[in-house]
């Protein structure tokens, strides 16, 4: 194992972002990784999260510095230039905020059934190491979560982290409360480890990510209209859910379904599309033609609601979404 010096930066931190989705267990996972290393390999680190409501689905970014034991650290702002990106979750790629900052020979982990150079043509990454990893997959296997899959992969890609030291924590974080889940944590911890995919691109160009910038209030306390007017009262048509899905969306199977519209009376996110067609009484009645993909989050509780088992839970795979979306005519 290698020592940690060698892969600090100019102010002498090694830095890893994570952005994950509420419920994949990122917040734990940076936790667990900055326990590691301070508590087990003697260096100093700190970490932190950022998220919005506690609700499973927002985005959630996780920051984690080491530094050397001589070097304290004293800040705790977001990591705008990280070594390590670890994205949780494939479809946060498509979002701009994702990459941004990652150094030119910096490292990006991904979960995802995709391999290296399929992830680099669909993000245009000129440099850098690109790991992949199917930690969903490993979850479901293990019963466990992708969370510390994704601990396996970055103790993997990271030279100066020791595997004793994050199975030490995880089995420390288990056994306090859910004992009987620190074996499949610490087997889904090696697959995480041992299957996932490493490739490195090189390249002459000098600066390629995106740049990472701060986001600030459009309106604040000197820009805000008087009189508390809402001059853009907006709209959700153009908000894409995808990237809060885990993985697992809802199938629709049309000849099972007799129309009853629990679903629709669960659906927190009004997916489910209709139509009113005629009988042969000529009576009309409300007719579901599908799920508008964008809008859904993968909760599956209408997959729990419906009595006829015309929904089911399938693993989503690349393209399904866009393939089976039905979309809203704009008189439905
Ligand atoms: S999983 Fe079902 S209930 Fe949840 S958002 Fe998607 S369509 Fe709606
Ligand atoms: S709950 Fe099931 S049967 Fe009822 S409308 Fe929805 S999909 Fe069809």
């Amino acid at each position: 194992m290698t020592h940690l010096s060698m892969y600090v930066n100019m102010e002498g931190f090694y830095e890893i972002r994570m952005e994950s989705i509420g419920g994949l267990g990122a917040n734990l996972a940076g936790k667990m990784l900055a326990e590691a290393g301070v508590l087990y390999q003697g260096y100093n680190g700190s970490n932190f999260s950022s998220y919005g409501s506690e609700k499973k689905g927002t985005p959630v970014t996780t920051c984690i510095r080491f530094s050397d034991s001589e070097l304290e650290i004293r800040s705790s702002s977001p990591i705008e230039k990280p070594q390590l990106i670890v994205v949780f979750h494939e479809s946060l790629l498509r979002t701009e905020k994702c990459m941004a900052g990652l150094t030119k020979d910096g490292t990006l982990i991904v979960n995802t059934e995709k391999k290296p150079d399929e992830i680099r043509k669909m993000i245009g990454l000129q440099s850098g190491t690109i790991v992949c990893v199917n930690a969903l997959k490993i979850a479901v296997e293990e019963k466990s979560r992708v969370n510390t899959a994704m601990l396996g992969a970055i103790c993997h890609a990271v030279p100066f982290l020791d595997e004793q030291a994050v199975i030490q924590v995880i089995t420390d974080t288990f056994s306090k409360k859910y004992a009987a889940l620190v074996f499949a944590n610490i087997q889904t911890f090696h697959r995480g480890m041992n299957e996932c995919h490493v490739q490195i691109f090189e390249s002459n160009h000098e600066e390629i990510q995106a740049t990472f910038s701060r986001s600030s209030s459009i309106l604040g306390y000197a820009t805000q209209p008087l009189g508390g007017a809402i001059i853009n009262p907006g709209n959700s048509t153009l908000r894409d859910l995808s990237a809060s899905r885990s993985g697992y969306i809802p199938e629709f199977l049309s000849d099972a379904c007799i129309h009853c519209a629990a679903c629709d009376l669960t659906c927190p996110d009004m997916c489910f599309v209709w139509t009113t067609i005629q009988d042969h009484h000529g009576r009309s009645f409300q007719h579901l033609l599908g799920i508008d993909y964008q809008y859904c989050k993968g909760c599956l509780r209408c997959i729990h609601a419906c009595p006829t088992e015309a929904l089911r839970t399938i693993r989503e795979t690349d393209g399904f979404a866009d393939e089976h979306r039905v979309m809203r005519s704009v008189n439905s």
